[in-house]
């Protein structure tokens, strides 16, 4: 089964993980084992420049967390990390300081930014990346253009548009956003492999990631979403009872006109994208006009518990898509 998933960051790289698990892609498991591939459409609006290095934060959790590199607590960042380069940086007065830049990571912007220097577009610098870490899947960027998710706030001082990661991490998504711009989205194509990996695909499963500001953004690149549309698609939810399982989508949601709920997530990404759509047990009974709803505990807890979602996922676009083919 081929099945291609757009993803953000911790989310979207713990779901692939049981994801990866069900299908038997897993880093080293020889092609003849296999019962199929993924490939992984990376969120790249969250990416910012940062001491003249291209910092991709989505692309590098699902590199980190599939390689076996990330740090487990965080859900983000490399094991083992420490941060010296960091408070040298801050030692010369450089800014800003908000940003959790970790040494070993840093060898990572390192490598990307010279590439990038050197002329080869980032979809080319994220295989080179990956041939290190092996993640048992294929991560493409969703665009080799620049997408930045700029946030507008109004804090008292008048109306000004900040980088995503400074709303997030500096002001912890607390600066009240009126909106939230995909820069450069409209003049975006997707990355090279991306529409002919939809095209090809069985199925595609949105995991748990931000809506707005991951699948939102992926969703954002012209062709992408039409491209999905034509697919059998099942989502699973990244709200629970009403909040978000981690983080702030509920600001983000909230600078969209979406209410925090499982059901108007699923409106939000639309019927006519979304065939399937997993809630979990604390939302059994949502309905949303248009999208088959099913319920079940969607925490994804440890490996067991998150293969299971995975799989769930899986069955549900192999039933929808059976029902498509039946329809016609
Ligand atoms: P980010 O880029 O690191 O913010 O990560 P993503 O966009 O991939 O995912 C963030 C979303 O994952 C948040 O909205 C969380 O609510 C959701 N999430 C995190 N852990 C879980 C979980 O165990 N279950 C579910 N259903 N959602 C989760
Ligand atoms: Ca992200």
């Amino acid at each position: 089964m081929r099945i291609v998933v757009p993803a953000g960051g911790i989310g979207g790289a713990r779901f692939l993980r049981g994801l990866r698990a069900v299908l038997g892609t897993g880093a080293g498991t020889p092609q003849e084992q296999s019962t199929g591939s993924i490939t992984v459409i990376g969120n790249t609006g969250d990416d910012i420049t940062l001491f003249g290095l291209r910092i991709c934060p989505d692309l590098d959790t699902v590199m980190y967390t599939l390689g076996g590199g990330i740090n487990e607590e965080q859900g983000w960042g490399r094991d083992g990390e420490t941060f010296t380069v960091k408070e040298e940086l801050a030692a010369y007065g450089m800014k800003p300081t908000w940003f959790g830049l970790g040494d070993r990571d840093t060898a990572t912007h390192i490598v990307r930014a010279q590439m990038l220097a050197a002329g080869y577009p980032l979809s080319a610098v994220t295989e080179a990346l990956c041939d290190r870490w092996k993640p048992g899947v294929r991560l493409l960027p969703m665009t080799d253009d620049q997408v930045e998710t700029h946030v507008v706030v109004d804090d008292g001082d008048g109306r000004r548009a900040i980088h995503f990661q400074e709303w997030w991490i500096r002001h912890r998504a607390a600066l009240p956003a009126e909106r939230i711009v995909s820069v450069g989205a409209e003049e975006a194509s997707p990355a090279p492999g991306v529409l002919k990996a939809i095209d090809e695909a069985d199925a595609v499963i949105l995991p748990p990631s931000n809506p707005v500001v991951s699948v939102g953004s992926v969703l954002g690149v012209p062709g992408i979403r039409e491209a999905m549309a034509a697919k059998t698609v099942v989502g699973v939810s990244p709200i629970i009872g009403g909040a978000p399982v981690r983080g702030m989508a509920d600001a983000c949601l909230r600078a969209v006109g979406v209410e925090t709920s499982a059901g108007a997530v699923a409106g939000y990404l639309g019927a006519d994208l979304l065939d399937g759509w997993l809630v979990d047990e604390a939302d059994a009974g949502t309905e949303v006009e248009g999208i088959e709803v099913r319920s079940r505990p969607l925490y994804m807890s440890g490996p067991e518990a998150t293969e299971a979602i995975a799989r769930a996922a899986v069955d549900l676009a192999v039933e929808l898509a059976a029902g498509k083919g039946e329809r016609g």
